[in-house]
């Protein structure tokens, strides 16, 4: 028994992007009539795309955001990743260590992913396996795009190893019958982020990348002494 693909989220996984995302977000939406904070902003829509944000947001307000919003917070966030976006600290690495394929598979538009992957150095590492929610019709935690990164990259589900560390992500990867593990050492990680993980079904929760390669190969033996155990 091997995974035979790691597919690692983006967002607050290779990139400790989450407490930026959530603080732009929320000044954007309170600037547009909808006062949130990021706190709140992390609390519903962590893990999930822009667009599904956006048409919430529109729901509760009884009126559609400016036709631009997108493109603005867009805009935005590329200016505060380019000032300060870190990758996860210990990512390059726990990446280096580990043997198997790996891609990306994020919620973020491919925009956004290359130029998080750009400014930390990471995108060669995985280019040109980089998957998009924009490349499927239903976002996290729905499973197509765990599904679609698992067939373009020509493995089953099933030996599919996912990096997560939103409980949407690990629903996600649940649902398409892949192996979650819940990374919970981002900055913008919080207390009752790893309980909230493994009830959505992460079968390790961990929160330094540098137990990372570790993990993978002790959960394959754990594997392997219970089939032999049978
Ligand atoms: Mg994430």
């Amino acid at each position: 028994m091997s995974f035979d693909l790691v597919i690692f989220d983006c967002d607050g996984v290779l990139v400790d992007s989450e407490v930026i995302s959530c603080r732009v977000h929320a000044e954007l939406l309170t600037a547009h009539g909808y006062p949130i904070s990021a706190d709140e902003v992390r609390a519903r829509f962590l893990g999930r795309s822009a667009r599904e944000a956006t048409r919430e947001v529109e729901a509760a307000l009884g009126r559609a955001l400016p036709a631009d919003f997108d493109t603005q917070l867009k805009g935005r966030l590329l200016d505060a990743f380019a000032a300060s976006l870190q990758p996860m600290p210990g990512i390059v690495a726990a990446l280096g260590q580990i043997a198997l394929p790996v891609c990306v598979a994020s919620s973020g538009t491919p925009e956004k992913i290359a130029a998080s992957l750009t400014r930390t150095a990471l995108l060669a590492r995985f280019a040109p396996h980089v998957f998009s929610a924009v490349q499927v019709a239903h976002g996290k935690p729905a499973p197509d795009l765990f599904l679609l990164a698992a067939a373009e990259m020509g493995a089953e589900p099933a030996r599919c190893l996912v990096i997560e560390d939103s409980v949407p992500g690990v629903t996600a990867a649940r649902a398409a019958g892949m192996t979650a593990f819940g990374f919970c050492g981002g900055s913008h990680c919080q207390a009752g982020d790893a309980a909230r993980l493994a009830a959505a079904g992460a079968a390790t929760i961990f929160d330094a990348m540098a137990d990372l390669p570790g993990l993978i190969a002790q959960h394959l033996d754990r594997k392997e002494t219970l089939v032999a155990d049978r």
